[in-house]
């Protein structure tokens, strides 16, 4: 099908995840999460949705912004690097956008750097000029080539490409990134980020007109709760009434707290609900600003 035909109706959302690899697992969670389970086919490349008409695609990650842009799949969750790679070859190539990020999961993080030899000074952008770059990324690379007014070759490699510069195929490299221990072992440094990156929910430009319309914005309700509660505990304590204007400003991170009287006038019973760490530090500077009986309780549930 062609990326601009209209796709046709369905009474299923369709999502695609990666098989395996880094995104595969945390993918799965993260949507079994939102109250979705799957009856697994054998060969386990698709899994129907038993709890709701939500099915997945279990694929490589490299495909599935082109599944999406076929209409083979409504969704997908993939490194925003890989969706981006595929708008930018498509934009270099004049086609437009066919899908786009919806959500950033929180997972999957790394960054998409330069990354040079360890005995080079790094200078800025300009030192790139003339010389060869290996990637798996063209796209992205060619645009942020593009946007410094650097031009350079771009050696495309599919694969291990830290060790390009020790084959003498490239000068530097331009590969994702997370701990950095995969540049030092190859005697590389990181120079400069030409991408943050981490996994995305990846979807239409335009809303379903069909069920699948309700179904997409069921799963997004559901999805915003889980991920806002990632961090949130809810945070219960007591305290003198004159001591809470001090209390609340250790919360910044707080959503509008509730405030029940306990005895008298004056001890009051807090809870909010807390999106930061809340850290035995934390605890502790509650505690010496007149906060009595903390507890942290984490949530595990939540609908706006
Ligand atoms: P597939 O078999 O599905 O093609 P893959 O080998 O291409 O798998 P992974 O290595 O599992 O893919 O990486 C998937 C995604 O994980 C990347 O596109 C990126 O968004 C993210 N990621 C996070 N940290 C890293 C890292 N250090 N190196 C590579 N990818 C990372
Ligand atoms: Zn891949």
């Amino acid at each position: 099908m062609s990326p601009s035909a209209v796709p046709a109706a369905r009474d299923r959302l369709r999502i695609a995840i990666q098989k395996s690899g880094r995104l595969g697992e945390p993918a799965r969670a993260l949507l079994a999460s939102c109250g979705l389970s799957w009856r697994e086919s054998r060969d386990k490349l698709f899994c129907y949705g038993e709890t709701l008409p939500v099915d997945l695609l279990l694929v490589r990650d490299d495909d599935i912004p082109g599944l999406l842009a076929d209409g083979v799949c409504d969704y997908g969750i993939v490194g925003r690097n890989v969706l981006e790679e595929f708008a930018a070859e498509r934009a270099g190539g004049g086609k437009p956008a066919v899908s786009k990020e919806i959500r950033p999961l929180g997972f999957g993080g790394c960054r998409l750097d330069i990354a040079v030899p360890d005995a080079w000074e790094w200078e800025g952008p300009q030192q790139l000029q003339g010389k060869r770059i290996a990637t798996s990324y063209p796209g992205l690379l060619a645009k942020w080539l593009a946007e410094q007014q650097v031009e350079a070759g771009v050696v495309m490699l599919s694969g291990s490409v830290e060790i390009a510069p020790r084959l003498g195929q490239a000068d530097v490299i331009c590969d994702l990134v997370s701990s950095g221990a995969t540049l030092v072992a190859n005697q590389l440094k990181p120079a400069v980020t030409i991408m943050q990156s981490e996994a995305v929910l990846a979807g239409p430009l335009q809303p379903f007109s069909d069920i699948r319309g309700e179904l997409a914005q069921m799963l997004l309700r559901r999805l915003d709760g889980v991920l806002r509660l990632k961090d949130s505990r809810l945070l219960m304590f007591q305290a003198q009434r004159k001591e809470v204007p001090a209390l609340l400003e250790l919360l910044p991170d707080a959503e509008q707290p509730t405030l029940l009287q306990v005895d008298g006038a004056d001890t009051l019973a807090l809870q909010a609900l807390c999106h930061g760490a809340m850290t035995w530090q934390r605890l502790e500077d509650l505690k010496r600003a007149g906060a009595r009986g903390l507890m942290v309780l984490p949530v595990e549930r939540m609908l706006a």
